[in-house]
């Protein structure tokens, strides 16, 4: 049996823009290498590193989850994950500790729990990518009032200079 790691939610979602391909593509950076998927996540050293395929996998099929939460289908996107890791719960002293049988099972039991956990604590409705142009990068709401639409403030900006310049582009009123 395997042990399965606990990520933080930050680390998920800075793991998912880097590897899954819809938010490499909004961005043009479809050719970039990707960064160190050890130091995105804060792999432990005794765990093997999945394999870039496996990387991309399981990055595309968490994004399905980001993604889904809007129509409020985040949990059949889960389940979906979950199932194919399928991580076994044991009972410990310190609570709950998921395994796994094989090693290419692990990264996406690590998610899918990870997911899972916070979901336990929030709406999936604060789940979901961003709305800027050029930008599907997913976000995780932890905002008191859970309004977020944005995967950045660099984005949420650019969004509103983009607003304000089609509003001075209009044609005035003629009257
Ligand atoms: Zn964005």
């Amino acid at each position: 049996m395997l042990a399965v790691p606990v990520l933080d939610m930050s680390r998920v979602v800075e793991f998912v823009n880097e590897y899954a391909d819809r938010p490499r593509a909004a961005a043009g950076e479809q050719e970039m290498p990707y960064a160190e998927a050890a130091d995105l996540l804060e792999w432990p050293d005794r765990a093997p590193l999945p394999t870039t395929s496996e990387l991309t996998a399981a990055a595309n099929a968490t994004f399905g989850v980001f993604s889904a939460a809007h129509d409020g289908r985040a949990f059949e996107e889960l389940n979906g994950l979950l199932r194919t890791a399928r991580p076994t719960p044991v009972a410990s002293e310190s609570g709950l500790r998921w395994t796994v049988e094989t090693a290419s099972a692990i990264l996406p039991a690590a998610l899918g729990t990870s997911l899972l956990d916070w979901l336990g604590n929030h709406d999936q409705t604060r789940l979901g990518t961003c709305h800027g142009s050029n930008c599907v990068d997913v976000y995780a709401d932890e905002s008191p009032a859970g309004r977020r639409r944005f995967c950045s403030s660099t984005c949420l900006s650019r969004h509103k200079v983009a607003a304000y310049r089609r509003r001075r582009s209009q044609p005035r009123p003629t009257h």
